[in-house]
């Protein structure tokens, strides 16, 4: 399936340098940063610095090394930001919200990690 990536995505802006971004890490292949609507005490969106629309297109498209980093960077900010499972914080939650169903706002791919406080039972 072809995947129609649009380059004026708000996080293509941010990727660019065109709009300002609050960095928590970024590596070679992807950026992590702030949520400007924050949904938890601590809540990061990373994204690949490449043009991939969602995780399908990440997946079946995105190189070995691109998938690796992103994967590392996920776990990076996690580590980062105090709240792997027993560093404290007590652990998080990973969303990667896709497509219409999935209520994706933003087309390039991001994974919300949220944490710093109990999140609750999310799946019933
Ligand atoms: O998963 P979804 O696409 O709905 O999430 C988009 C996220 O991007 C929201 O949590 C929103 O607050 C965030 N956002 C941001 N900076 C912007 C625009 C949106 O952090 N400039």
């Amino acid at each position: 399936m072809p995947y129609d990536y649009d380059n004026q995505n708000i996080f293509a802006k941010i990727l660019r340098g065109e709009i300002p971004n609050a960095t928590v890490l970024e590596t070679e292949h992807s950026l992590a940063f702030n949520d400007i609507a924050p949904q938890a005490p601590v809540h990061v969106l990373v994204i690949p610095k490449g043009p991939y629309v969602n995780y399908d297109h990440f997946a079946a498209e995105a190189s070995d090394a691109e998938i690796l980093d992103f994967t590392r960077a996920i776990d990076a900010v996690a580590r980062k930001i105090g709240v792997t499972p027993g560093a404290g914080a007590g652990g998080y939650r990973l969303i990667a919200n896709s497509g219409e169903a999935g209520v994706q706002e933003v087309p390039h791919l991001h994974v919300h990690v949220l944490g710093g406080r109990p999140l609750g039972r999310m799946l019933e």
